[in-house]
């Protein structure tokens, strides 16, 4: 079998501790996976939480990966999904209601034109999805549910990729992020530092 590459863009947030090495981190040791390289890094920004309002603002960015793999496409997105959860676990993460405070939140947002729907298997489900429900979401369902509604994720992933459009979108990442920017003028995503691939960190402005 060959080799394949794709070409994934991960969102990354974080709003306990320091919120902007925790991303650096992430960037580094995003880029140590197997098969991944790290492709181009988003600016940093700062934005108000996102459902459950009442906690500090969130750091968020986003990057670009190639990753190179001999497994098919929906195998090769568990495996990259399994790297994430284990990144979140390094970073400290515990379990805590959905959208509430994290250490570090690693979306997978885009995974080349792909589109996958992988169910959790029937053990995982817990009683507790009635009352958690990101114990209820699907396994993987990129791209991510809910992309096309959050300016914290569209922003940094038009810095990227201003005219990629999503599989199964009619609009390029930049026109729905200008698009839910100018819907919802409360949910600022503001930039704060650009990405110096020299220092491995942001820069603030
Ligand atoms: P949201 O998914 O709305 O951004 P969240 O990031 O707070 O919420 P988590 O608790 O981090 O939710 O994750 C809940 C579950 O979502 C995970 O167990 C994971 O298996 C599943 N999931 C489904 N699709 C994706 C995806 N594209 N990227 C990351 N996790 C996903
Ligand atoms: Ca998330
Ligand atoms: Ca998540």
């Amino acid at each position: 079998m060959g080799r394949r590459r794709i070409r994934a863009y991960i969102g990354l947030g974080a709003n306990v501790g320091d919120a902007a090495a925790t991303l650096a981190r992430a960037v580094r040791d995003l880029g140590a996976l197997p098969g991944v390289r790290v492709r181009g890094v988003s600016r940093l920004y700062l934005t108000a939480p996102w459902g459950v309002t009442d906690q500090p603002d969130f750091h968020n960015a986003a990057v670009a990966l190639d990753i190179t793999t001999r497994e098919q496409p929906e195998a090769a997105a568990l495996t990259l999904l399994a790297g994430l959860k284990a990144l979140e676990r390094d970073a400290g993460r515990r379990q805590r209601a959905r959208w509430g405070p994290r250490e570090l939140d690693l979306d997978l947002l885009i995974f080349g034109r792909h589109r996958i729907v992988v169910e959790r298997p029937p053990e995982a489900r817990s009683v507790e999805a009635e009352i958690d429900p990101a114990k209820a979401a699907r396994q993987l369902e990129v791209p991510h549910r809910d992309l096309g509604e959050r300016l914290f994720v569209l922003a940094p992933l038009a810095d990227l990729a201003p005219g990629l459009v999503p599989p199964g979108w009619h609009e390029p990442a930049e026109t729905a992020r200008d698009r839910v920017a100018s819907q919802d003028p409360s949910a600022a995503a503001r930039a704060i530092g650009e990405w110096d691939s020299a220092s491995g960190r942001w820069r603030r402005r």
